[in-house]
């Protein structure tokens, strides 16, 4: 990557700017809250403009769920979000239109799993996975070497996972399941079951053995369906200390042995990892993308 990229992790609470070429070439980087569209955007756009080093190209990666098919008429729009007021926002047309460059849009969550797959823990890998665990919940696959979006962009936070209602009584937090693995276990599930608390039994550990438990069960279905080589988690909830080490655990009580390579059985540590960019996957999966011209 020779020419000088932007990129962005346009992320549900926060914006993430940066202006370089990979992560020891990084000359600035602003992060701002996600408010409303018109000013979040306005804020990004400033930013390249005003910075003394010109970008040829930009890279967004954003939540979503984004139009990735350019033949639809709503190419490039962050559509039916449950993040108020953006939903159907116009978020690739409005910086090509104010920075006239080259401009790329894909998932927040691809982006963090291309530049995971280039600089961090997924070096080398043929098939893999990076998920993240935040204010909502997602994924991107690489598998044979690329990212993998189909009719659209995997919706990895959306699948079931059972729940046991004589303990979890909380109905969920997604607008559109109820208690799929978002609804049940992201920062929003969490912050809504702890406030719920005073109603139901379950006390702060219980609420995180929860927590570990499903998404060891989302681990487990995506090494079945998938086979990866590796399970990258990320996200601010992985923050909580020892939750990284509890998911390994359940994810390989819950395999069971069954039709696992050892690389799981008798090396989880290296089966499922953090991030090897922490917070900067997502931005420098941007300037990849924007790189990528
Ligand atoms: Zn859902």
């Amino acid at each position: 990557m020779s020419r000088l990229c932007g990129g962005i992790e346009a992320g549900g609470t926060r914006f993430v700017c940066a202006i370089g070429r990979s992560p020891t070439d990084l000359r600035d980087v602003i992060t701002f809250p996600t408010t409303t569209p018109d000013e979040t955007i306005n804020k990004a756009i400033n930013f390249f403009r005003s910075n003394g080093d010109r970008i040829e190209s930009l890279g967004i990666g954003s939540f979503g769920p984004l139009s990735l098919d350019p033949t639809r008429a709503d190419y490039g729009y962050i559509t039916s979000t449950p993040k108020h007021r953006w939903q159907n926002t116009d978020i690739l047309g409005v910086f090509k239109k104010a920075l006239q460059i080259p401009v790329i849009l894909d998932t927040d969550v691809n982006s963090a799993m291309l530049s995971e797959h280039r600089w961090g823990n997924a070096q080398g890998l043929e098939h893999c996975v990076y998920i993240t665990v935040g204010t909502g919940i997602g994924g991107g696959i690489i598998a044979n070497g690329r990212l993998m979006n189909g009719l659209t962009h995997p919706e990895i936070g959306h699948m079931r996972v059972p729940i046991d209602k004589s303990i979890d009584t909380y109905e969920g937090s997604c607008p559109y399941h109820g208690d799929c693995l978002e609804g049940l276990a992201s920062g929003v599930a969490i912050q809504q079951r702890m406030s719920l608390k005073s109603a139901g039994s379950l006390n702060d550990e219980m609420i995180w053995e929860l927590e570990s438990d499903y998404i060891a069960y989302g681990l487990a279905t995506l090494t079945y369906v998938l086979s990866p080589q590796r399970i990258i988690v990320g996200g601010g909830v992985m923050n909580r200390t020892g939750l990284l080490e509890k998911i390994r655990d359940k994810t390989t009580v819950l395999l069971n042995n069954y039709a696992i390579s050892d690389e799981i059985s008798t090396n989880t540590e290296s089966y499922i990892v953090a991030p090897g960019l922490a917070d900067k996957s997502g931005v420098l999966g941007a300037l990849l993308m924007a790189g990528s011209f």
